[in-house]
């Protein structure tokens, strides 16, 4: 059996990031990933992921992105790659809704540099958009993305150059606590380690079954359209967005990396997912939910579907992030952020993970509204 300071379950966003956190403080670590590095079967794929300082979801969040766009730049240097792209970023919605407001919040609450902006001003700026005129917006010129695939890669080929060992196509079957340290086994082998990191995404309610009712995964779709007007969607000249519409909340990209304009629809058609079972495949329906939020508000994305994939959230009751120690066995963390808004913290979840492993539990964030045991 081979020994390790810290096992991580799971290399994904989190897992990637927590691998290299624990090797750059010179501990043995060991990274064990079901299918290969990157894949298309968990939360973080699809290119990128919006990134922002303004949060609607909560102003407790500022922080820690701060300390996110930090570590971002920092892995950027060690990979020589650029991983974040900065395209300003827009949250619109109704004026009493709860992305405009509580996007202005957090910009309020943490001195924020911001504009708020009419829905006619919008169009004048990113004529892209197509606004109700009921509609508001705050412009935070952080906003952006972060490129996710190549930032797993990014993580996982630091951490390996500190030392850590990362196997691939190794899905862990069971973990047990043992004596002070834990033992995990895989369809391959046993290994040992002094601690466990469970970052497994939506499968988070496998290797932690009390978890199972409080980290739902859900089915989501992606879709990229041929723009009718390239130059109204190009990046450069188009922002990020959230958006609060009477059809729900969209989220965009300019086109980066792969042809077309993208957009998703939080909890899509509110399909709770088994990730083993999940249908991967589109259908009409997923595209038509997707093309109404285009047509309506984005026409000049209106163009023929080039590309559409699913993806999995993995939703708590409240949408704020699962990060902490096991209630039963200290050796043991767990971070599940997800709820359709976790990858921009990978960097900074790697760091806290760290610490949650390391330093018995001791970190200098305040994680009050992330704590295992808030739902009980
Ligand atoms: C469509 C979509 C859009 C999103 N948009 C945004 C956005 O714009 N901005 C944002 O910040 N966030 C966004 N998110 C959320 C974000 O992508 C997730 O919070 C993030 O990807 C979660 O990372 P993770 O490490 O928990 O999961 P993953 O990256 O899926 O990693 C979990 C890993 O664990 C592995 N694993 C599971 N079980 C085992 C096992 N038994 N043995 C070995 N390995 C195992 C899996 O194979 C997987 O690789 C979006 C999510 C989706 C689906």
């Amino acid at each position: 059996m081979s020994a390790y300071d810290v096992i991580v379950l799971g290399v994904g966003g989190m897992g990637s990031a927590t691998l290299y956190h624990l090797a750059r403080r010179g501990r043995k670590v060991l990274g064990l990933e079901r299918f290969r590095l990157a894949h298309e079967q968990g939360s973080s794929h699809g290119v990128n992921r919006i990134i922002r300082l303004a949060y609607s979801e909560h102003p407790a969040y500022v922080p820690l992105l701060r300390r996110a766009y930090e570590l971002w730049r920092e892995l950027e240097s060690r990979a020589g790659e650029r991983l974040l792209f900065i395209t300003g970023g827009l949250d619109v919605g109704p004026p009493d809704g709860q992305i405009f407001g509580g996007s202005l919040r957090s910009c309020l609450e943490h001195q924020l540099p911001h504009e708020v902006l009419t829905a006619e001003e919008v169009g004048r700026r990113y004529p892209g958009f197509r606004l109700p005129s009921d509609l508001m917006a705050v412009y935070h010129s952080e906003g952006g993305f972060v490129l996710s695939e190549r930032a797993i890669l990014a993580h996982v080929a630091a951490a390996r150059e500190l030392g850590a060992e990362v196997h691939e196509c190794e899905r862990a079957t069971e973990w047990s606590v043992e004596g002070h340290g834990i033992a995990v086994r895989t369809e391959n082998a046993s290994y040992r380690a002094d601690r466990l990191v469970i970052t497994a995404g939506a499968w988070v309610g496998e290797a932690v079954p009390s978890l199972a009712r409080l980290a739902v995964p859900e089915r989501q779709v992606l879709i990229w359209t041929q723009p009718l007007r390239p130059e109204y969607f190009a990046h450069g000249a188009f922002p990020v967005f959230n958006m609060e519409a009477a059809e729900g909340r969209f989220y965009g990209f300019p086109v980066y990396g792969v042809p077309g304009f993208k957009l998703g629809k939080y909890h899509h058609r509110l399909e709770r997912a088994d990730p083993d079972r999940m249908n991967r495949g589109i259908d009409a329906e997923d595209e038509r939910v997707l093309r109404e939020g285009i047509t309506r508000y984005f026409p000049g994305a209106g163009g023929p579907t080039l590309a559409m994939k699913t993806c999995l959230f993995t939703n708590t009751p409240d949408e704020h992030f699962i990060l902490g120690r096991h209630s039963q066995f200290e050796q043991v963390a767990i971070a599940s952020p997800c709820s359709g808004h976790g990858f921009k913290f990978a960097s900074v979840v790697g760091e806290i993970m760290a610490d949650f492993a390391l330093e018995g539990g001791c970190t200098k964030w305040d994680l009050g509204l992330f704590r295992l045991n808030r739902f009980e």
